[in-house]
This record gives structure tokens, sequence and C-alpha cells, in this order.
């Protein structure tokens, strides 16, 4: 079915003991799509990407993926269904080598062969993990941690890949390089990227779509181009207006 997302979030609501960080969020990412996530600084983006991947169990509200509902199951479980969280701060094992971090984002697959072939499509991707394979996680820049964190996400071979603010401490040069290598995955590889970010011109430049996130409530939603042309959104978050 072609009107069916392939994640389907409705009224979610989520809560850190009496803070409601959600209130009735709902968002659809359909196949093949890039989504981003806007909004300021404790809007509850974060939140919202923890309570889709199963590391925060919302209160009330369903997620939904390709029609399945899965609110409340275990994360390990939604890596099984297709969810690969990339977390905000990237959070690679430092003293295991980019290799063995690499093996440890297939760790629910036995498919050997498949997996070298990952590995070999991941260091294509990013070259650099290819040159520093031997070497520790915590060895390398913020920039090469991310990628790092993106290319272990590829390896459960996700149809969904969520990524909490992957330009966080980068250089805009940087930044403009993990987005393109984000879109070529999107387009190569047919992963649907739901992403989060607080640089709104980076993440509307590789978006199809876009929903503004604030204390916890969408507030807007459109076509990339129409937010980057959104007097709001200019004055708000691109820092024009
Ligand atoms: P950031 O970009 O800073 O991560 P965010 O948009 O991702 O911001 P969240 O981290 O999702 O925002 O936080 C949403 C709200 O929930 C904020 O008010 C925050 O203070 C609160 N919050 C987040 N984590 C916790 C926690 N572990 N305990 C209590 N409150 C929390």
């Amino acid at each position: 079915n072609d009107a069916q997302p392939l994640l389907q979030v409705k009224n979610l609501e989520a809560f850190y003991g009496p803070v409601m960080a959600l209130r009735g969020v709902s968002i659809d990412v359909f196949e093949g799509k890039v989504v981003a996530i806007l909004g300021a600084n404790g809007a509850g983006k974060t939140t919202l990407m923890k309570t889709i991947s199963g590391a925060l169990a919302p209160r009330k509200g369903s997620i939904t993926l390709a029609g399945e509902a899965i609110q409340g199951r275990e994360p390990d479980a939604l890596v099984r269904q297709g969810i690969a969280h990339v977390p905000e701060g990237r959070e690679v094992f430092p003293f295991l080598t980019v290799e063995e971090n690499l093996a440890m984002g297939a760790y629910i697959r036995r498919d050997k062969a498949g997996i070298r072939q990952d590995m070999e499509m991941v260091y294509d991707y990013f070259p650099i993990l290819l040159e520093r394979r031997n070497q520790p996680a915590g060895t390398l820049s913020g920039g090469q941690q991310q990628m790092l964190a993106i290319g272990r996400g590829l390896m459960s071979r996700p149809s969904l890949m969520l990524l909490d603010e992957p330009s966080l401490g980068l250089s805009p040069l940087l930044v403009q390089e993990i987005f393109a290598i984000v879109r070529r995955l999107n387009k190569e590889q047919g992963v649907t990227l739901l992403l989060v970010e607080q640089n709104a011109q980076v993440a509307l430049n590789t978006a199809d779509h876009g929903y503004v996130l604030e204390t916890g409530r969408i507030v807007m939603d459109g076509s990339a181009e129409e937010l980057l042309a959104s007097d709001d959104i200019r004055e708000f978050y691109l820092g024009q207006s």
C-alpha cells in the first residue's frame, strides 16, 4: 500500500518521572524519504528518537513500522525489525577498534559473508574508516567517530535509520561531508532516514520533509522547500529575518 508510511507515530506521550517531554507527537515517515525533526535545545527531539528506538517506553500513543505496532518493544527487538539508532554523541566503543565497532553493529546477524560485504560497503562510503580499521575508536576525531557510528548503524541492515544530531560539535565542512554521504546512503542503499537536527539549514538541505518540535509538540510541518521559505523558520531556526 503506497499510502502507508514506513513509520507512523501517533499522539505519542513520554515522561521522565513527572516531566512530560512529549505531549502528543504525531509524524509520518514514508519509505525512501529523509525526514528532519527540527527544534531548539530541550524541545524533545532526543526523547522522540529514544522512544522510537525503544530506549524509552511511551506513556501513551502508538508507533507503527510498516503497519505493525512496535511501541514499548525492547531496543534489541527493534534492531531486528530494521530500526538502527545512531545516538547523539555517537557513543562508539572507545577501546574497541573501528572494525570491532562495525562488527558490533552486526550483532543480530549470522551471515558472515553478508556482514563482510556490508563492512566493505561501509568502507566504500567512509574510506577513512578503512584506513583506521585497526585503531581504537577512541583515538578517532569527532567527525570520524560520527562516521563510525553511522557505519555501525548500517551494519544491522536497517530499513529505517534514526540519526540524532549528526552535526553536533563538527566543523561546517565536515557537516557538509557527512550530510552528503547520508543523502547518498538514502539514494543508493534505500535507507529511510529520520534525523534530528538543531542545524536547520543543513537538515532542510538534505531532507524531503521536516517537522518542528517545540516543548514536546509538533508546531509546524511541511516539505523542506516550504520550511526553508517560511518566515518563522527563517527567523527562529535559520537566524535570518
Ligand atoms: P537536545 O538537543 O539538548 O538533546 P532535545 O530537543 O533533544 O534537546 P530532549 O533531550 O529530548 O530535548 O529533552 C526534552 C525535555 O526532557 C527537556 O525539558 C529535558 O530537560 C527533559 N529531559 C531530558 N532527559 C531527561 C532526563 N533523563 N530526566 C529528566 N528530564 C529529562
